[in-house]
């Protein structure tokens, strides 16, 4: 075992203790970081550009259930981008990855996160991370009507987060008198077939579920939801069926971070999502979700705490998921079949 499986493994046995040391850490990195004073608040709509850029949260969920928080952690904000890789998922398990992936493909854009562009031979967004691929899985999202689907939007995000969940109307309403460049998405990719026509009603469910109010705490109960196999450890709940897992886990590491992907991949290594609220979720898979939440944005649109505070806890625990550490093993007991 290396010293990094050492310290990860004594991490979670002091999570489980409620004069908990991983506290001590937490707090530690948060009063490291809280001083950052770089990034700006996102001010394209009122609700947004209020939020006080000394907020600042970090909540960590175990797959045991329980949860570790410091600062901020309960101050609650609009969702955003962070629902992407959840509606994703609602798309796989109602509707099967062959036909999802017939909608939306699983490429970085390349591009920034609301660009007006579509996988040129196939028309499909280049993944369901960028606004085009959420608006596209949004438009999967079941129901006879748009009340049968907001409810349903809803209830599987409750799911993830184990508690009721309210949209928030004015940010709704801001998200909508704002939404141009998503309606001209939107109509794009019904131009081409790839979404019904029902763009208004798809746009609206699409502007709600950004809408969507969360705290750090629930993030971390949502990334540890990923992180235990997709079963909520807090409610035993199952959030999404275990196949799918892998197809939001893959699409978080490699798009999650908007332009910041391919650094993030390499310098932190975790499957995750932020949003323009400024939150960032990171999975460990099979460990424990982490959530941090600080509005101020850096110019790749990424909370500048959120990215600095999951560098540290992946550096300090040796958390990066290619961090292969050899333990020795036979080629038979590696290839052994699947779980599936
Ligand atoms: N409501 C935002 C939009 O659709 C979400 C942005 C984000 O968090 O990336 O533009």
């Amino acid at each position: 075992m290396t010293q990094e499986n050492n310290d990860l493994d004594s991490l979670l046995n002091r999570m489980r203790t409620v004069s908990s040391p991983i506290r001590g850490t937490l707090t530690e990195i948060h009063t490291s970081l809280k001083g950052m004073s770089h990034g700006r608040v996102a001010d394209y709509i009122p609700e947004l550009a209020s939020a006080d850029p000394n907020w600042f949260g970090i909540a960590i969920t175990g797959v045991d259930g329980n949860t570790v928080e410091v600062g901020d952690s309960a101050q609650p904000f609009s969702i955003q981008s962070a629902s992407k890789p959840f509606v994703y998922g609602l798309a796989l398990d109602s509707h099967g990855r062959d036909h999802v992936l017939s909608k939306v493909n699983v490429e970085p854009s390349g591009e920034a996160f609301n660009s007006i562009v579509l996988d040129q031979s196939t028309n499909r967004p280049f993944n369901p991370l960028v606004n085009s691929g959420a608006i596209a899985t949004t438009d999967l999202i079941p129901g006879a009507s748009h009340v049968d689907r907001i409810k349903n939007l809803l209830s599987k995000l409750e799911q993830y987060v184990g508690r009721t969940l309210h949209v928030d109307n004015a940010t709704f309403i801001s998200e909508r008198s704002t939404g141009h460049r998503n309606r001209a998405i939107a109509h794009l990719m019904l131009n081409f077939g790839m979404i019904e026509d029902r763009v208004e009603e798809t746009l609206e469910l699409y502007f709600q579920q950004c809408a969507v109010l969360v705290n750090c705490k629930d993030l971390s109960v949502m990334a540890a939801t990923l992180a235990n196999g997709g079963v909520n450890p807090v409610t035993g709940v199952r959030a999404i069926q275990s196949e799918y897992l892998k197809d939001l886990l893959s699409i978080m590491l490699a798009c999650g971070m908007y332009d910041y992907a391919g650094q993030w991949g390499y310098l932190v290594g975790l499957p995750a999502k932020s949003s323009v609220s400024g939150a960032v979720l990171a999975v460990v898979p099979g460990k424990f979700g982490i959530a941090v939440y600080s509005p101020p944005l850096d110019e790749r649109g990424n909370s500048v705490r959120g990215v600095a505070t999951c560098r540290a806890l992946s550096e300090r625990f040796g958390l990066h998921v290619l961090d292969a550490h050899f333990v020795g093993s036979s080629l038979d007991n590696e290839f052994r079949p699947s779980r599936g």
